[in-house]
């Protein structure tokens, strides 16, 4: 049996476990079209305790966020794992303690979207997200670099919004009066100028996908994510 070795790749995931289901899904579907046959990628997924995670995130707690979260990549890098990626746009705040205690590559959600966003000339887009990700500037930074500004919803929209995720997406409640509130929310940011709408929350998939607004481009953190593991994971090691 001569076939090529490829990657193993390494899901921190649980944040939702809905999400991660759906990195799960996503990625061994991409793997499987492109290579075909029974072909799959090899994956490691660590599944945390949301209920911890989404205590660091309601106290503002990133310190032990992050020390939590580095141990939970060294175990997988331990495990075998030839990369990290974190199943979380929130939990990006903390990348500099998951990466200075692993000696394998991060992959960050934020540079892959920010790069796909500038490779179709957008300047300005709509971020959706947890409260963190929609009011704190941590990665703000990616997308200036390539001349994206974010354009954030409302106070109040924001306050909705996090209390969607946190209350019915995680949970997979998926209610038809929140899917309304979303898509205005994103025709509201399209009318402050937004030219696409980045759903910064990996559950936010579960409620509203591109067939829903086909006048806004949507930039789905997920989706994304999953197909550079896909394409890292079908990539044979030299
Ligand atoms: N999955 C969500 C995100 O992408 C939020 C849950 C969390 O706090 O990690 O940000």
């Amino acid at each position: 049996m001569d076939q090529p070795t490829r990657p193993t790749i390494g899901i921190l995931g649980g944040m939702s476990s809905a999400s991660t289901a759906d990195y799960y899904r996503l990625i061994n579907q991409k793997v499987n079209d492109h290579l075909g046959g029974h072909h799959h990628p090899e994956l490691l997924v660590l599944s945390v305790d949301f209920g911890i995670v989404e205590g660091f995130v309601r106290s503002g707690d990133w310190e032990q966020g992050g020390e939590f979260l580095a141990a939970k990549a060294q175990q997988l890098e331990r495990a075998g794992a030839s990369c990290i990626f974190l199943a979380t746009n929130t939990m990006h705040k903390v990348r500099p303690a998951i990466e200075s205690a692993i000696s394998i590559p991060f992959i960050d959600i934020f540079e892959v979207v920010a790069h796909v966003i500038q490779s179709k000339g957008m300047k300005k887009v709509g971020i959706l997200g947890t409260y963190p990700v929609m009011s704190d500037p941590f990665f703000v930074e990616v997308f200036a670099k390539l001349g994206i500004e974010l354009v954030p919803p409302s106070e109040e929209s924001k306050r909705e919004i996090n209390r969607t995720i946190f209350e019915e997406l995680t949970h997979q409640r998926l209610l038809p009066s929140s899917k309304a509130f979303f898509m205005d929310e994103i025709q509201r940011l399209k009318d402050y100028g937004a030219e696409g709408v980045i759903l910064g929350c990996t559950e936010i998939k579960l409620l509203v996908n591109q067939d829903d607004t086909p006048n806004i481009p949507l930039f789905d953190t997920t989706e994304l994510h999953c197909e550079v593991a896909a394409r890292m994971a079908w990539s044979p090691i030299e």
